[in-house]
């Protein structure tokens, strides 16, 4: 592991070590996936706009008391971020129904839950990330009851603020994608990213889909709406 040597290629980034053993350098990429990497497309300008939006996140979610990985933006692409080690689990959150909720459950989109709805997914391209119950989650020995409880924790604190900060900009958090890591102490963290690749947003009053919707379902100028997301968090000053 030689300082600025490839740890891990994902499908949006980038892992790279740097001189410090702790620190790894994440360079985000312009390529776009979907449904489990079978939908690719290079995206120009996005992961310059991820790397800001994300930036903008977990800067914000630290004030707010929600420890995570992030140390510092370098450059238009590039981040550094403690090094950690991923728990193979997506942590989702969702305030309306959407996505593989609406497949799930046969609501109509957008419908609103009675409580937000914390849910996991187990992190294999293999098995198509399937949905796992904490009793799945246990016996696999994929995280303690305690890291279980502290992560359905933050995520639940995560779309409070999120949910609220993002409200103040006209825009519904409608669910998101959580990922966390241990460091080298045991400490979990909030890890990978917080942006439209991960989040729906949808406008409050139109009801537009701000995030990687526009490129799943082919609705046109992705790049558009992440930079309509950049630009309204930007205009707060405290972010
Ligand atoms: N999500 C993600 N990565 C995944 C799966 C889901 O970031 O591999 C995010 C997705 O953008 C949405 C939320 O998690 O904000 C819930 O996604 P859902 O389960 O509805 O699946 P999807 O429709 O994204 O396949």
């Amino acid at each position: 592991m030689k300082p600025g040597e490839l740890l891990y290629e994902g499908k949006a980034k980038r892992l790279y070590f740097t001189e410090d053993p702790n620190v790894l350098r994440v360079k985000y990429k312009d390529s776009a996936t979907a449904f489990n990497g079978q939908k690719k497309a290079t995206i120009a300008g996005k992961g310059e706009m991820n790397n800001r939006i994300s930036a903008l996140f977990f800067r914000f979610l630290k004030e707010a008391g929600v420890p995570n990985h992030f140390i510092d933006k370098i450059s238009d692409l590039e981040q550094l971020v403690q090094k950690v080690t991923i728990v193979p689990l997506e942590v989702v959150v969702r305030n309306r129904v959407a996505g593989t909720l609406q497949k799930r459950t046969g609501l109509a989109e957008g419908t609103v839950l009675k409580q937000p709805i914390v849910e996991f997914y187990y992190k294999s391209d293999e098995l198509g990330d399937p949905l796992f119950t904490e009793d799945h989650i246990r016996a696999m020995e994929l995280a303690t009851p305690v890291q279980l409880q502290e992560m359905r924790e933050i995520g639940l604190r995560v779309n409070e603020v999120v949910g609220k900060l993002m409200l103040e900009q006209g825009i519904i958090l409608v669910d998101f994608k959580l990922e966390f890591g241990l460091d080298s102490e045991g400490k979990l963290l909030l890890a990978d990213e917080v942006s439209p690749d991960t989040c729906r947003f949808w406008d409050a009053d139109t009801l537009e889909k701000l995030d990687k919707d526009r490129f799943r379902q082919d609705l046109g100028n992705v790049m558009g709406a992440y930079q309509e997301i950049y630009n309204r968090l930007e205009g707060k000053s405290h972010v």
